[in-house]
């Protein structure tokens, strides 16, 4: 709404359950194009967006930076000269980005940067502009702007919380050092899985996740019964969402290496168990 026109072009690349959401709000208001799609794929990979895809007049390229639930994630952005719009929700502080690469950001806190209620958005001061009455006054960036992000009482406590998590980032070494962790958890799973008969790897590697490690088992019916066995071990949240299926390990800022050296300790005594002779 305020960045395109009620009449205007947007286009968006369609990676996720995610981006799916993104373009069917922005259908509601404009002529949401999608240019590219990874669903012939089941969202295993991060789909080349071409120049002759894109119609002349689109305002904004809009990319899911990091796909959560099917664990991919661009490792190099569109250069295209349309203004890019990122939904960084799980990426943002995970992995390191030039934020002069797009115009907008915005992430929901509550995947690296602190409780569920606060959303950080980030936009290009000159893209600011006086909005058609239609436009809600709390949806008006202009006017958020002018009250610094107090037009209304903004959820205190999540933002203060969030806060806290900057700073210890910071003592931390920053997104740098937060980036490398990320990096060398993830590698630790990516390694074993690539050499398991076992367990599959379902993004493309060159596409890969730094937070959200998806795969699958030989069956589904394997997959509920090591979701359920981890939980045992205290190793949660490992069941892939209803729409994907499969095993997904999260391993945003908050876990620790010692996490991923306890799920692959399982992930192979779980292996000598149930491999089929
Ligand atoms: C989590 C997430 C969101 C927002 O999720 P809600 O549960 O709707 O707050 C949006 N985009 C991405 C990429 C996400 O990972």
């Amino acid at each position: 709404m305020n960045l395109v026109d009620r009449a205007g072009t947007a286009t968006y690349v369609e990676t996720d359950e995610f981006a799916k959401k993104a373009i069917r709000e922005a259908a509601r208001w404009c002529n949401a194009v999608t240019v590219a799609s990874s669903a012939d794929k089941k969202f295993s990979y991060i789909p080349e967006v071409r120049a002759e895809d894109l119609p002349q007049n689109a305002a904004y390229l809009h990319i899911t930076v990091n796909n959560t639930l099917f664990g991919t994630q661009y490792h190099r952005l569109p250069q295209l000269g349309v203004p890019l719009v990122g939904d960084l929700s799980s990426a943002m502080l995970g992995q390191l980005y030039d934020i002069e690469d797009f115009v907008l950001i915005y992430a929901g806190a509550q995947k690296n940067m602190g409780p569920a209620g606060v959303t950080v958005v980030v936009l290009r001061r000159d893209l600011l502009r006086d909005l058609p009455e239609e436009v809600p006054t709390m949806l008006d960036y202009k006017v958020q702007v002018a009250g610094r992000s107090m037009h209304n009482t903004p959820p205190c406590w999540g933002i203060y919380m969030t806060g806290l998590m900057l700073d210890w980032i910071l003592r931390e070494g920053g997104v740098e050092e937060m980036a490398r962790r990320n990096n060398e958890k993830s590698g630790l799973l990516y390694e074993f899985l690539d050499n398991s008969t076992f367990y599959t790897p379902t993004a493309r590697p060159q596409d890969r996740s730094n937070m959200n490690i998806t795969f699958t088992l030989p069956d589904e019916a394997l997959s509920d019964l090591f979701a359920k066995g981890a939980a045992a071990r205290g190793l949660i949240n490992l069941k892939g969402h209803r729409l994907v299926g499969g095993i997904r390990a999260n391993v945003y800022n908050a876990m620790p290496i010692e996490g991923v050296r306890a799920l692959l300790a399982y992930m192979k005594d779980f292996e000598m168990e149930h491999r089929m002779p």
